[in-house]
């Protein structure tokens, strides 16, 4: 008998999910690039729009490309939908305001990917949301920062850029008791390393900008979730905000997943290469990674991870050093984009955590001497020798 797509392994998910054929029995996926479709007559268009007949009706509420990516990451997810956005912050966004609205309480770890953490420090409280920002490595603070108004969790974890992780089944359980639902940003993790749904998320974001693409080319952003809550909390709001993915970037994100499963795994062993080399340098102080033995959180990722990721972060004391280290790198680019097939490295007190203050900053860690490393598919020899080069120089 032929398995059906459900019972697919991961990585038959990742490069047949979701195929819809046009008549052309074309092998590589169509690239339907219109913004409208015709309708057969007016009572057609009368059923479309009705809901009555499912297909498409405009490029802002569905495309069939957009629909294969979609389809295609929602089965590998194992989630009953997946709907794509223009940008991971555009499905974090939507994330975030489709469970809320004045009044109610948000609950979130305070390392974030600095955007979520501006949409949640400053932006959601302009509507009358109210956030409190915890160490999300501890369930006893998401515990205590429980409110009879708290409507959403939102866990990032591994979190940016100190790559704290925190233990997602716990705290789904803390926010069901609370009667509220729990958005897991999954992008350092990627779907091949973790599947928050199985470990009790209700939602799973993404920013297939990172990973899902890989290559650097285009922006993009996932919303993955049981058919019930996706439909309630974010049809009408996808539909009428216009947050839709671009059928041109969702095919290649299409493509990107055929890959995802193969870059990710040599990605994260060239990475425990990397940080080999990176412990075995004096500059050296101390090195932070899901796949290291003395990460804090060693038992926990075990238990929750599959695969350590590709993101690396290591101390080197203070900003003279860290700077020194990113300007003597020969082959790793300067760069704040991660999940590439380029290695790159940035300075997260100066780049992507600009936006925090000092203290917010101190508060997770974050000091000067931190550099974050998303180690790429270059030879792992080649990047090795690169980092020691460098750190000689610091
Ligand atoms: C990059 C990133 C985002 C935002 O994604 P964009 O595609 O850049 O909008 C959100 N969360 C995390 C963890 C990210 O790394």
């Amino acid at each position: 008998m032929t398995k059906s797509p459900k019972d697919w392994k991961p990585q038959t998910r990742m490069v047949r999910g979701g195929m819809a054929r046009s008549p052309y029995g074309e092998i590589s996926e169509a690239l339907f690039l219109t913004q409208s479709f015709a309708y057969d007559s007016a009572a057609a268009a009368d059923r479309r729009f009705s809901g009555e007949d499912p297909g498409f009706i405009y490029q802002r509420f569905g495309n069939p490309t957009t629909q294969m990516f979609e389809d295609r990451l929602a089965l590998l997810e194992g989630a009953e939908v997946c709907r794509a956005t223009a940008s991971g912050m555009s499905a974090v966004h939507v994330a975030l305001q489709g469970l809320v609205r004045a009044g109610d309480h948000v609950v979130a770890g305070r390392a974030l990917f600095g955007s979520c953490r501006w949409i949640l420090s400053q932006w959601m409280p302009r509507f009358g949301v109210e956030v409190t920002f915890v160490d999300a490595t501890d369930p006893a603070a998401w515990a205590a920062a429980v409110r009879p108004n708290t409507r959403a969790f939102l866990v990032e974890s591994p979190a940016n850029p100190l790559l704290e992780v925190t233990p997602i089944a716990e705290v789904a359980e803390i926010a069901h008791q609370a009667g509220a639902r729990l958005v897991v940003d999954n992008v350092f993790a990627t779907p091949v390393f973790q599947k928050p749904l199985e470990l009790g998320a209700d939602i799973v974001v993404y920013s297939a900008t990172k990973h899902i693409d890989g290559q650097g080319r285009v922006l993009g952003g996932a919303i993955l979730g049981g058919a019930e809550l996706m439909t309630e909390s974010y049809r009408d709001i996808l539909r009428h905000t216009g947050p839709a993915l671009s059928p041109f970037n969702a095919w290649v994100l299409l493509k990107g997943l055929e890959t995802l499963d193969l870059r990710v795994r040599r990605q994260a062993d060239n990475a425990v290469r990397v940080t080999e080399a990176l412990a075995s340098h004096a500059a050296v102080r101390r090195v932070v990674f899901p796949g290291r033995p003395d990460h804090p959180q060693a038992n926990l990722i075990a238990r929750q991870m599959s695969g350590p990721g590709n993101v690396v972060a290591f101390d080197l004391g203070d900003r003279a050093r860290a700077w020194a280290f990113l300007d003597a790198l020969g082959i790793v680019d300067i760069s704040n984009n991660l999940g590439d097939a380029k290695s790159m490295a940035t300075h997260p007190s100066t780049t992507t955590h600009r936006s925090m203050s000092e203290s917010e900053r101190l508060e997770i860690g974050l000091t000067e001497g931190w550099v974050r490393m998303s180690v790429g598919l270059e030879d792992a020899g080649d990047l090795a020798d690169d980092v020691l080069q460098a750190l000689d120089k610091v």
